[in-house]
C-alpha cells in the first residue's frame, strides 16, 4: 500500500485495521530510512557533500537535508555500521535491530578502536547479533559489560540560548590534575568551579593558538612588527620601509616571492599568519557562492598544486579544512585518488561534537 497517496479517514477504521496499518507504516518507515541510508552511502562515496561546500556528511545532512543533529548522527553511524557489517541492514529492515542501537554499536566499535583494542569483524558480528531485539538501555548495559573501561559517549545538551550542559568521563589521573590546578589557582580564583576552571584553561589556550595562527593579526602586528622585520631582514631582501617603519604586507610579499615554485617548503610564520588572517580562520572552499567556513582541521592549501608547478606565493595560498584540502587535490590531480581519500574523510568534522 502506498501510504503517501492514500488519504484515510482514520475515524472510520476499526481498531484492528488501525493497529495493522500502523504496523505497516512502521515497516514502511524503516524501509524508507534504509533507502535514505543507502543514498547517504553513495553521496559519501562520491564526496558530493564536499563539492557542495559542506565540510562533512554530518553538516550536509543537517543543513542541506534539514535533519536534526541527533537524527543525522544516528543515520550516519548506522550507515557506517552497515558498510562494515552488511547483515545489520537486513536486521534493521526486519525490525530486530533499532536505528539507535545500530548507532550505539558503531560508536562502541569506534571507541574500542580509539582505545587501542579494535574489535575484529567476527567480534563485531557477534556483538551486533547480541544487540538484536534489545531496548536502548539493554543495549547500553550489554556494551558496558563488554568493555567497562571505555568512556561513556560525550553529550552536549542545550539548556538555554546561553547555556550548554557537557557530559563526559575523565580518567582518575586527569581528575587529580584538575584538583591540583584548583589548589594552585586558589589565591587568584578561590573556590573555582569546574566550569570556571575550564573557561580559564580554554581562554588561555585559545589566546595562544589564535596568536600563533595569525587570527589576532592586528595585535601581532603591533607587538611583533619590529622583531619580525629584523628576522625577515636576515634572509630576505630589504623590505619597503615607510616613515621608518616596515610595511607588513610588503614584508610578507617579499618573503613569499623568494620561495621556490613547485616544491613544498616550510612557509614562513608571517605568511601563514597572513593566510589565516585573510581567511578569518575559516575554510575558504566555495561552491556556487556557498562557503564552507569550517574551523576544523584547517590546513594551508595551494590552489594551483605544487605538483603541477604551483607557487608558494600568497596569491596561490588559501585556508581549507582537511577534507576540502584533500578534495581540491583530487579535483586537480585526478579521481584515481578518490576512493582512498573517501576512507579518511572525517565523517563529522563540524564543530558539533556528540
Ligand atoms: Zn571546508
Amino acid at each position: 500500500m502506498n501510504f503517501m497517496n492514500v488519504k484515510m479517514n482514520l475515524k472510520t477504521l476499526t481498531s484492528d485495521r488501525l493497529l495493522s496499518e500502523t504496523k505497516m507504516i512502521v515497516n514502511e518507515e524503516r524501509r524508507i530510512t534504509a533507502k535514505l541510508i543507502e543514498h547517504l552511502t553513495e553521496i559519501n562515496q562520491r564526496l558530493l557533500f564536499l563539492k557542495l561546500g559542506y565540510s562533512s556528511l554530518f553538516e550536509f545532512v543537517t543543513k542541506e537535508l534539514g535533519l536534526s543533529e541527533s537524527a543525522a548522527q544516528r543515520r550516519i553511524q548506522a550507515m557506517r555500521l552497515m558498510q562494515d557489517l552488511p547483515d545489520t541492514r537486513q536486521a534493521y529492515e526486519n525490525g530486530s535491530l533499532s536505528l539507535s542501537n545500530a548507532a550505539k554499536l558503531q560508536s562502541h566499535f569506534q571507541a574500542s578502536k580509539k582505545s587501542g583494542v579494535a574489535k575484529t569483524i567476527d567480534e563485531k558480528k557477534e556483538i551486533a547479533k547480541s544487540a538484536e531485539n534489545k531496548s536502548q538501555s539493554e543495549c547500553d548495559q550489554m556494551l558496558f559489560k563488554l568493555s567497562p573501561e571505555l568512556p561513556a559517549p560525550e553529550k552536549v545538551r542545550i539548556l538555554s540560548p546561553t547555556l550548554r550542559e557537557l557530559k563526559f568521563s575523565i580518567s582518575e589521573e586527569l581528575f587529580k590534575k584538575i584538583e591540583r590546578l584548583r589548589e594552585l589557582l586558589s589565591h587568584a580564583h578561590p573556590h573555582a568551579t569546574l566550569a570556571e576552571l575550564m573557561e580559564l584553561l580554554v581562554t588561555s589556550h585559545l589566546t595562544k593558538l589564535e596568536k600563533t595562527k595569525g587570527l589576532q593579526a592586528q595585535r601581532v602586528q603591533q607587538c611583533d612588527e619590529s622583531s619580525n622585520a629584523g628576522k625577515m631582514g636576515e634572509n630576505h631582501r630589504t623590505p619597503h620601509v615607510e616613515g621608518g617603519k616596515a610595511d607588513r604586507s610588503n614584508l610578507v610579499h617579499a618573503a613569499a616571492k623568494s620561495l621556490p615554485v613547485g616544491i613544498r617548503v616550510a612557509l614562513p610564520t608571517q605568511i601563514k599568519q597572513q593566510v589565516w588572517s585573510k581567511a578569518d580562520g575559516r575554510c575558504e572552499y566555495e561552491y556556487q557562492g556557498r562557503r564552507c567556513s569550517s574551523r576544523y582541521q584547517l590546513e594551508i592549501d595551494h590552489q594551483h598544486p605544487l605538483a603541477l608547478g604551483g607557487s608558494n606565493e600568497l596569491s596561490n595560498l588559501r585556508l581549507a579544512c582537511k577534507n576540502h584540502n584533500g578534495f581540491a587535490a583530487i579535483q586537480a590531480l585526478g579521481a584515481a585518488k578518490m576512493s582512498s581519500f573517501a576512507n579518511f574523510v572525517n565523517p563529522k568534522s563540524s564543530s558539533a561534537r556528540k
